[in-house]
């Protein structure tokens, strides 16, 4: 049996927002710091999958502190993000009341800002539904430590107080990170992950939320759920 499950945030329980929202937020970190007419290659660098060599690389062709280039762009796209959630442009997956059914602690092990993850949680009235949920501080520290880095899931299943979670991604980086931290791995096959491959295998493969209830091993308030011809025998 699994003894909890642990999310993943984005592409999982809430939808995506357009990349285009987070290019602005990241011109507009720019232009906060007085850097106006920035080389679109170097805004490109710090819009996703941003390393620490990115930021050190683009922060030192403006003669800006690496930290605070990092936080201000972090600051301004949990910011558009949680204007997004404010105006329904980033809701809850339709299936997300599912998980409501799960009989064991939950968690939330995200990429995304904590700011970010916090705001949602509250804005959604779920934030007593998790034990756990973490995103990333607002440093280049937390560049170190995000998946594929177990860093954050070892985290949440020590407030936890679990051995043996289950964890929800839609990412490559959420499978490598569950391998990492010992713990299997459920890979969510949402719209845009329609023709994705994940790599390395995961351990189970779901449609949506609905499907965790069926997994063998997580447990359910009230037991697996009932086919038509079960619930009227
Ligand atoms: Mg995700």
């Amino acid at each position: 049996m699994y003894d909890s499950v642990i999310f993943d945030h984005d592409g999982v329980l809430t939808t995506l927002v357009d990349l285009s929202l987070l290019h602005d937020a990241t011109w507009d970190a720019f232009d906060e710091l007085g850097v106006t007419d920035p080389d679109p290659d170097h805004v490109e660098r710090m819009v996703i999958h941003v390393t620490p060599a990115d930021v050190h690389a683009v922060a030192g062709a403006y003669d800006l502190d690496p930290e605070t280039l990092f936080r201000v762009r972090d600051e301004i796209a949990s910011a558009a993000q949680k204007e997004a959630v404010n105006d329904g442009r980033k809701v809850p997956y339709d299936d997300f009341d599912a998980i409501r059914r799960i009989d064991a602690p939950m968690g939330i092990v995200s990429s995304n800002q904590q700011a970010t993850i916090d705001y949602v949680l509250d804005h959604l009235d779920a934030t007593d539904l998790f034990g756990t949920a973490y995103g990333r501080e607002p440093s280049m520290t937390s560049l170190h430590r995000k998946k594929p880095e177990p860093y954050y899931i070892e985290r949440a299943m020590s407030d936890l107080g679990v051995n043996s979670p289950l964890f929800v991604g839609d990412s490559d980086s959420d499978i490598v990170a569950a391998r990492a931290a010992g713990v299997d791995s459920a890979f969510i096959r949402r719209g845009h992950r329609a023709d994705h491959t994940p790599s390395p295998d995961p351990t189970h493969e779901i449609g949506g939320l609905d499907d965790l209830l069926d997994i063998d091993g997580v447990p359910v308030a009230g037991g697996p759920s009932l086919t038509d011809e079960e619930t009227t025998q």
